[in-house]
């Protein structure tokens, strides 16, 4: 089964692809943490990337179309992936179709996720991860139950995005609506487009 979930930053994408990754066995393929690692080992694509996710903009077609071409032909992928931030643009979805259509895949779900824009700066403004297992926690929804340690691993460092903040928020809601927002209709002509305006809390 091949999934891709839609949604404004901070949306929870993230979230419930980790979820449906450990319930069906599925592969997360987030394309933000993909170029957040390049960054993070200085490849040419991270040098490139990194100012353009820094203001909030998207980063160029090509390099994600061939970052998400060589991933998905990996073996694990082969039972099914969750994309998560890709695609981002109608460029992207075309292309995205085109490569598992050369596969003889298809998309089974596209899964939109709404949410109220105030409640999305909140949401991104406020969080951080541990660095060591990447649990996520919030200044004012969810505090480490110790201070300062994580509740999953015990770690004592976290970290913060450096496009989570008030200003960059900004642009990459834009970005969503003007670039990413216009993909919907095209999978809603295919039939395979469910939105889901509020989660069930237990999934949360
Ligand atoms: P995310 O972690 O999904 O919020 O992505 C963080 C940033 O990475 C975005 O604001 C973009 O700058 C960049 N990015 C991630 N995925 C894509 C994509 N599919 N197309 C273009 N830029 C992307």
């Amino acid at each position: 089964m091949n999934v891709i979930l839609l949604g404004p930053p901070g949306a929870g994408k993230g979230t419930q692809a980790k979820r449906i990754e450990e319930k069906n066995g599925l592969i997360q393929l987030a394309t933000g943490d993909m170029l957040r690692a390049a960054i993070a080992a200085g490849t040419e694509v991270g040098r490139k990337a990194k100012p353009i996710m820094d203001s909030g903009q998207l980063v160029p077609d090509d390099v994600l179309i061939a970052m998400i071409a060589e991933r998905i032909a990996e073996p694990d992928c082969r039972n099914g992936f969750i994309l998560d931030g890709f695609p981002r643009t109608v460029r992207q979805a075309e292309a995205l179709d085109a490569m598992l259509a050369a596969k003889q895949r298809k998309l089974d779900h596209v899964i939109e996720m709404k949410v109220d824009d105030v409640a999305l700066v909140d949401r991104v403004t406020g969080r951080f991860t541990c660095t060591r297992c990447g649990a996520s926690y919030h200044d004012r929804y969810k505090q480490p139950r110790v201070p300062g340690v994580c509740d999953v691993c015990g770690n004592q460092t976290f970290s913060r995005r450096a496009d989570d903040t008030a200003e960059t928020i900004k642009a990459r809601l834009a970005a969503y609506y003007g670039q990413t927002a216009p993909i919907l209709p095209y999978y809603r002509t295919k039939g395979i487009l469910q939105t889901v305006e509020e989660w069930p809390k237990s999934t949360r």
